[in-house]
């Protein structure tokens, strides 16, 4: 049976495997995308199953609202503040999601409408945890034993993401988001107004500023993760909660799953 050998398809001093004790030596770079089989040697072709632990991309950058789990934060706890409140707000994240409005001209206004408890917002990681989407935990870990780093990065409220981000298994520092304040009464008092999640070209300065392992697929449904493009290899729309037709056509690939970007991901 043929075998793998080693986690990371790019680092070099890669051995491959043709049979069980007759491993080859790679002394060369291997070549993108992956070296497949065919690729290194034209008359051989193995199932694919005997590779289950190759990636194509070596980071994948999820979005949480509308990706990782079924639900918009803010629009979430808008439907605690009535209907006008929830209408207004549903109305605005979705111009912004679809790059009709930038996230900043209205990041601030939405929270100040909506003015989120602390307890707000410990109902509200309930709720991710319960809107978590079918195959995301599955995916993600069967990415992670590939070698590839699975970062979250949102402009929602990192104490809302956080337990369901650890439950996952992400670190602490692998989720980027913006900080909400209280008082210590518990009422809302403000968010982190310099962290760059607040605007619509933020998650791009993030990425950078990251320094991920190359390549990077990054995975959203909204225009601010479609800003990220410049700065990975592959842009996945994720249509499993929303589809915007802007951020489709300007996706590299689509995934309506996260089976989808299973495959995507590891072919
Ligand atoms: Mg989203």
């Amino acid at each position: 049976m043929g075998n793998w050998k080693g986690g990371n398809p790019y680092g070099g001093n890669w051995e491959w495997g043709v049979g069980v004790g007759t491993a080859l030596p790679l002394p060369f770079p291997l070549p993108l995308p992956l070296p497949f089989p065919a690729l290194v040697f034209p008359h051989f072709s193995f199932p694919t199953s005997h590779f289950p632990d190759v990636s194509r991309y070596r980071s994948l950058i999820l979005d949480v609202d509308s990706t990782l789990c079924g639900i918009e934060g803010v629009d979430w706890l808008a439907r605690r503040r009535g209907p006008d409140v929830a209408r207004r707000i549903a109305e605005t994240t979705d111009r912004a999601m679809s790059g009709e409005i930038p996230v900043e001209a209205v990041y601030g206004e939405r929270l100040a409408l909506v003015l989120p408890s602390r307890r707000d917002v410990s109902d509200l990681a309930q709720a991710y945890r319960d809107a978590l989407a079918p195959g995301a935990a599955d995916t993600i870990h069967a990415l992670r034993a590939a070698g590839v780093r699975v970062v979250l990065v949102s402009g929602g409220l990192r104490q809302a993401i956080l337990p369901v981000a650890l439950e996952l298994g992400f670190a602490e520092g692998d989720l980027h988001a913006v900080d909400v304040r209280w008082h210590e009464s518990g009422e809302y008092a403000g968010f982190d107004g310099t962290s760059p999640l607040t605007t619509q070209h933020g998650k791009l300065d993030v990425v950078r500023s990251a320094a991920l392992p190359e390549p990077a697929l990054a995975v959203g449904d909204g225009a601010t993760d479609l800003a990220m493009r410049p700065a990975v290899a592959a842009f996945a729309a994720f249509t499993g909660f929303v589809r915007r037709d802007t951020v489709v056509l300007g996706a590299d690939y689509v995934c309506g799953s996260f089976g989808d970007l299973l495959a995507l991901a590891m072919p």
